[in-house]
């Protein structure tokens, strides 16, 4: 590094390095975050790595459904006896579960695709979790199958092909209604918009 904002003694570099491009964090923010630490208590910085260290055992993903859950143990909605397993909410990402459940009206289980399909990045269906869909719409005896896709063109092709796939079943497959801002993804929107887009879901096709 001939030039640049080599001014820092290495091992804080790489630091500030491995913050920056963090969702949000630029260089400066980065650069902040890291000559905070420096100050920091020995015991709260130990605390922290063990933390990170660790992160990989403790926030894990539920095995039934894909949700965050905690010690590689079902997420708390797969181990809750009051959920609805006869329905099941299907979403791109687990960030999208805390939005459906912050607006307090879905009761079923859920379960989290990887992504949507997307030829333009090479995102196919053997790269989503669709065989295990499959598989728990048979165990679970599931009525109704919600696809609480993006309203996108890639979101609305999966629904389409996820749709495809579950043709002939006895069972509803609803999708969400419109009222979500087009193109955004439902993680962004508000509670109340998803709960009415939840509410008033219509049938797929
Ligand atoms: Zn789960």
């Amino acid at each position: 590094m001939a030039h640049g904002h080599n001014q820092y003694p290495e091992m804080l570099e790489e630091i500030i390095d491995a913050f920056k491009g963090l969702p949000g964090i630029g260089r400066r923010t980065s650069e902040r975050i890291a000559l905070a630490m420096v100050k920091w208590q020995p015991g709260k910085l130990e605390h922290l790595g063990e933390m990170l260290r660790n992160l990989p055992k403790t926030v894990t993903f539920c095995p039934e459904c894909g949700n965050l859950a905690a010690h590689s143990k079902l997420c708390s909605i797969c181990a809750s006896s009051s959920r609805d397993r006869n329905i099941i909410c299907v979403v791109e990402d687990f960030s999208q579960i805390l939005s459906i459940e912050n607006s307090a009206f879905y009761k079923g289980v859920y379960h989290v695709l990887g992504g949507k399909l997307s030829p333009l990045e090479n995102k196919h269906a053997g790269m989503l979790k669709i065989d295990s869909l499959l598989q728990r719409i048979e165990t679970l005896k599931v009525k109704e199958v919600i696809l609480a896709l993006s309203q996108d063109v890639e979101g609305q092709a999966t629904a389409v092909y996820i749709g495809g796939l579950l043709k002939g079943r006895e069972l509803k497959i609803t999708r969400l209604a419109r009222g979500l801002p087009a193109g955004s993804d439902i993680s962004y929107a508000d509670s109340a918009t998803i709960g009415a887009a939840l509410n008033g879901r219509i049938p797929l096709n």
